[in-house]
């Protein structure tokens, strides 16, 4: 195991809402012995003391309900550097060192490559991690351009491109689900399934996140990386272990079968929208074109609709849709499974019967199967619904993401190819949206978004 954890960007959002807790979790479940040091890079002009106080007050605000002096631990562990990554010589002297470090960047998605390239030159000690956020590039080339220089750098099972959605609790029961049970697997099936859809909408609109989303927007923020993740984990074949290399294997096949759209499936296919002002709740939004630090022009998208098919034997029929969109009327957070109807009906005019849907919900995490069953009375068809609910995970997230990483683990990150595979599906996508030649719909904040709720 390693036993240290560089952060460049260490006083970022990510870093306070998610990897500091994640890292008070793992000492509280004993993953982090006192042997663990962690060293926060960024520009701020700060010393070990000032950081300290910061990590300190990050994990009050958001490290959960731990003891004190789990949470003390983890702040005693931390140090701090004053860098700018731009400069490969600062960068040297934060990794300096013998002995295996975990270089996690946390940083905007634009320095990664200044930054490999920096890491390179100072020359990592043997066995080190590097650990990089999404989005992997902003397109297929840069993708490939980073993918070389992360080549230069460490060999790939040390590279960890992270995507937290694999970690959670109900994505893991996706595979439970389809794997450990006999009823599953044999309708998991075109012939038994019509669609698929992928959805995470939020009633979130921008919370002050102009600077990062408005160069990202919705596609590339969500539909890249989490839900063509979701995507792989819901379609692909039944790998021979979950070790790293059948599960990344058996996803990059679910990547490498989807149909690529033509022009005229993008204009078919995809929508893309953003948000006017509205109401959510009891809060007013203002339209996202005049939210703080967005450039209207740019005409970036917060909302964003795909459609898919997959060119393999199990799925051809099946139709795949992913959705996401901010400022919505409502959270909705699942992967819904939608079974074809039955053949026959033997209930004479008893009423329909309602589809078959299994939901993994991803927020709440639980797990819903809709069924038809009969109703109070009697004759009558009438919907019926069994849902469990997740235990609270052991880690969060971020911790079992961090604890892989520690531990050198790469089974839940991405891997190379499969990174270019995600953007080499959605490459007509960015082309025609680019063009123009889908246009940007507008959607009221607190609506159900421009496409009627499926
Ligand atoms: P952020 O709040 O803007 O933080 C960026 C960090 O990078 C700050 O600590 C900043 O500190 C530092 N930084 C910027 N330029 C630097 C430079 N030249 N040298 C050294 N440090 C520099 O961004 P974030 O939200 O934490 O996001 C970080 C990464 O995580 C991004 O890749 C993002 O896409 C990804 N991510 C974020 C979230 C989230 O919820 N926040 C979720 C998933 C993924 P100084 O400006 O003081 O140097």
């Amino acid at each position: 195991m390693i036993n240290r954890l560089v952060i460049l960007g260490a006083t970022g959002d990510l870093s306070a809402r998610f990897l500091l807790p994640a890292l008070v979790a793992l000492r509280s479940a004993g993953n982090l012995g006192d042997g663990f040091r962690l060293t926060g890079a960024s520009r701020e002009d700060w010393d070990g003391a000032r950081y300290r106080e910061w990590v300190t007050a990050q994990i009050e605000r958001h490290g959960g309900h731990y003891p004190a002096d789990t949470k003390a631990a983890v702040a005693d562990a931390a140090d701090y550097r004053r860098a700018d990554v731009t400069n490969p010589a600062h960068v040297a002297a934060v990794v300096a060192g013998d002995d295996p470090v975990a270089v996690y960047l946390a940083l905007p998605p634009a320095l990664f490559p200044v930054v490999v390239t920096a890491l390179h030159e100072a020359g990592l000690p043997p066995g080190s991690r590097v650990v990089l956020e999404k989005p992997f590039g902003a397109n297929l080339s840069d993708a490939r351009e980073l993918n070389r220089l992360l080549a230069e750098l460490v060999p790939e099972q040390a590279v960890f491109r992270v995507d937290h959605f694999l970690a959670m609790t109900t994505v893991q029961n996706v595979l439970g689900s389809r794997l450990a049970n006999r009823v599953l697997e044999p309708l998991w099936n075109s012939t038994h399934i019509a669609e698929v859809d992928i959805v995470w909408d939020e009633t979130l609109a921008l919370e002050g996140r102009a600077g990062y989303y408005d160069t990202v927007g919705a596609l590339k923020d969500m539909v890249q990386n989490h839900l063509l993740q979701l995507l792989c984990l819901v379609a692909m074949e039944p790998p021979i272990t979950l070790g790293e290399r059948d599960l990344r294997d058996r996803k990059v096949d679910v990547l490498r079968s989807v149909r690529l759209l033509t022009e005229d499936d993008v204009l078919r296919c995809t929508r893309r929208a953003r948000y006017l002002a509205g109401r959510i709740g009891d809060r007013d939004i203002p339209a996202y074109a005049d939210e703080e630090g967005v450039d209207p022009d740019r005409r970036m998208e917060t909302y964003a609709e795909v459609e898919l098919e997959l060119d393999s034997w199990r799925w051809s029929g099946t139709t795949f849709r992913l959705r996401t969109g901010k400022a919505l009327r409502a959270n909705r957070k699942e992967v819904a499974v939608r079974f074809r109807s039955v053949p026959h009906l033997p209930f004479g005019h008893s009423g329909e019967a309602h589809p078959n849907v299994l939901r993994f919900g991803l927020e709440p995490e639980d797990l819903t199967f809709d069924l038809t069953g009969i109703g109070a009375h009697t004759d009558t068809l009438a919907p019926l619904s069994l849902t469990a609910r997740m235990e609270p995970p052991h880690l969060p997230a971020y911790g079992r993401l961090l604890l892989d990483v520690l531990n050198g683990d790469p089974a839940l990150s991405i891997r190379g190819d499969e990174a270019e595979e995600a953007w080499r599906v959605l490459t007509p996508v960015l082309t025609a949206w680019e063009k123009d030649l889908v246009p940007l719909e507008e959607y009221p904040a607190g609506s159900d978004g421009p496409t009627p709720a499926w």
